[in-house]
């Protein structure tokens, strides 16, 4: 059993051992006994330079409609506990859980790199996806613009963009996607968790409040550019009752249409996600553990595709039915599919004789 560390701001309480390291360094009780400021302690966030060549990634999993995305960020210093993105630092030979969040690859290169991708033939146009995997609004992108700077790079295109995040950060660059979305290639979905401010803290520690959340929805809506809220993840015995008045809220404050993913933990997000909640809900940690492997015939994960995003079971549907009730009800409509034919690049002319 690793030890859990009380670490202010963060999600993450473990840093389970990275799957492709043969070699692992454990603390050990008798030492932190002697110094147990050591368990309660602030880690610093760390910027490291990534040299990736290329920005678009693709993605061919039959399940997921988003094919394509782009980020200038690789790790996410929101920290949210049940982060699916996780799993995806150990690749970068990190860990999942307090690397995760606080060691956050930053690529300066991106909208020149992102510039160069699109310019090319080979780059067949379509919607690009930001935040797919990491939230392209973390802090950092106050400072650095970088995710801006990819906004302008899209809107000289006129490419596509589909954007998820946590981060009320996102209207700043609301003027860039007003220029998109008079397009039809535009959209935002913000994602809602909960209305409770501190739960949010304790959960996703470095995103948002809910109340900004709503705020970022409200102010897309007068801007005109489609919006939407995403209840993502629901984690059944903690947040599914707060399904009809996200909806309620997300709806006043002007959300076009809203999805739902029920909470899924691959990897090493299981350790990390179970600590969590045994940290801050003692007493419900089982029963909130026990309703998860319900719904995935008593795992916590089931990674076949079709079936990853697509828990079953009775408790299953019955947050699902609660949702699309709730949902209907409130004359959400299904969300908006973006325009591609408007692509150009910049310098070509067009081909009036196609
Ligand atoms: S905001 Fe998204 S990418 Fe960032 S930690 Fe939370 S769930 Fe993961």
């Amino acid at each position: 059993m690793r030890i859990s560390l009380r670490v202010q701001g963060r999600g993450a309480g473990v840093s389970p051992t990275n799957r492709f390291e043969r070699i692992d360094v454990e603390w050990d009780g008798d030492f932190l006994d002697d110094e147990p400021d050591l368990l309660d302690r602030k880690i610093p966030t760390i910027y490291l330079k990534d040299s990736s060549r290329s920005m678009i990634s693709y993605n061919d999993s039959p399940d997921i409609s988003i094919k394509a995305g782009v980020s200038p960020y690789r790790g996410c210093e929101h920290g949210c506990c049940y982060c699916f993105a996780r799993p995806f630092h150990e690749y970068l030979g990190f860990n999942a859980g307090l690397d995760f969040e606080s060691q956050i690859l930053v690529k300066p290169q991106a909208p020149s790199l992102l510039r160069q991708e699109l310019m090319s033939r080979s780059y067949e146009p379509q919607t690009l996806a930001m935040s797919g995997i990491t939230d392209v609004y973390q802090p950092i992108e106050r400072k650095l613009e970088l995710t801006r700077r990819c906004l302008e790079v899209l809107v000289e295109f006129r490419n596509p963009v589909g954007i998820i995040t946590k981060n009320h950060l996102v209207t700043r660059d609301i003027d860039l996607l007003k220029e998109l979305a008079r397009l039809n290639a535009a959209r935002v979905d913000i994602s809602v968790t909960t209305l409770d401010n501190a739960l949010s803290a304790r959960m996703e520690p470095r995103a948002s409040a809910p109340h900004k959340r709503l705020l970022a929805i409200e102010a897309c809506a007068r801007a005109g550019i489609p919006v939407g809220v995403m209840v993502s993840p629901v984690i059944p015995g903690l947040t599914d009752h707060e399904i009809p008045a996200i909806l309620q809220a997300a709806r006043r404050a002007g959300a076009q249409y809203a999805n739902s993913i029920i909470v899924r933990l691959p990897g090493a997000v299981q350790p990390i996600f179970l600590d969590w909640l045994k940290r801050h809900f003692p007493l419900r940690s089982d029963h909130v553990e026990s309703q998860i492997r319900q719904m995935r015939n008593g795992r916590l994960n089931d990674p076949r595709f079709f079936h990853r995003y697509s828990p079953c079971g009775p408790r299953a549907e019955q947050i699902e039915s609660l949702f699309e009730l709730h949902k209907r009800k409130l004359g959400f409509v299904a969300s908006p599919k973006l325009d591609i034919s408007h692509f150009r690049r910049p310098g070509q002319q067009m081909n009036l004789f196609p």
